[in-house]
């Protein structure tokens, strides 16, 4: 690995805030936010385009035959594509996320989208979030942190981006749907979702975007 590059991986669970926070933190110190998220999320869209049953292990393998997922960076900002068209706003839907939760279980797909994340990790000065970051895909990072809040903290949080988006949501199918990803997510026999054992953990419940923002630039400053 190129000693020059700073990454810092930032993991947790669903809502917790990773990307919002991320992109700021990102910004401030001027790295680019990546959201490895999104690559899991194309490969769930692809899915259930195709009419897969995405907990259907093999079949969720099968399809990772004849796709490509691709992150690209203009001004900054990530778009994912899949198969060359921009997805960035079909994977953000309630099915496309439980679709993500489920093949990102599937040791093929996780496979299939090492390298891409490890490649823009090795080019780059980043922020790089997900649920293994720190664990698997960048062991070696420089700052690693563990972003968490309480459930319902969590949920509130989701319930209110996905109404100013205009999706129509019950904030009780926020909740079950977030504690159902979170038990998958943590429970997986590969790559589960845990803090890196010399890692940060960093409980935003009660915290203000801003004051979580904040504190994430405090601990890279601290750990760079
Ligand atoms: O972060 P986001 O909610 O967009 O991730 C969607 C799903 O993708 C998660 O619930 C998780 O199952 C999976 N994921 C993962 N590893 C990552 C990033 C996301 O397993 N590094």
């Amino acid at each position: 690995m190129n000693n020059a590059v700073v990454n810092v991986a930032i993991d947790g669970p669903a809502g917790a805030g990773k990307s919002t926070v991320s992109r700021a933190a990102a910004k401030a110190v001027g790295y680019i936010y990546v959201d490895t998220g999104a690559l899991y999320r194309a490969v769930g869209v692809n899915a259930l385009r195709k009419g897969i049953d995405t907990k259907d292990k093999p079949a969720v393998a099968a399809s990772l035959a004849d796709i490509s997922v691709d992150l690209v960076f203009e001004n900054g900002e990530q778009k994912v594509l899949l198969n060359g068209e921009n997805v960035s706003a079909e994977i953000r839907t309630p099915p496309a996320s439980m679709a993500a939760s489920d093949v990102s279980a599937v040791p093929e797909v996780r496979a299939f989208l090492f390298d891409l994340q490890r490649d823009i990790a090795k080019r780059n000065n980043c922020i790089m979030d997900g649920r293994d970051i720190g664990t698997v895909v960048l062991p070696d990072a420089k700052v690693k942190i563990f972003l968490t809040a309480s459930p319902e903290e969590r949920a509130t949080r989701r319930y209110k981006e996905l109404i100013e988006k205009g999706t129509d949501v019950k904030y009780e199918d926020v909740l079950s749907e977030l504690i159902e990803r979170d038990y998958n997510d943590s429970h997986r026999e590969i790559a589960p979702l845990k803090p890196a054992e010399d890692g940060v953990i960093l409980d935003t419940t009660g915290l203000s975007l801003e004051e979580s923002v904040n504190e994430i630039i405090r601990i890279i400053k601290e750990n760079i």
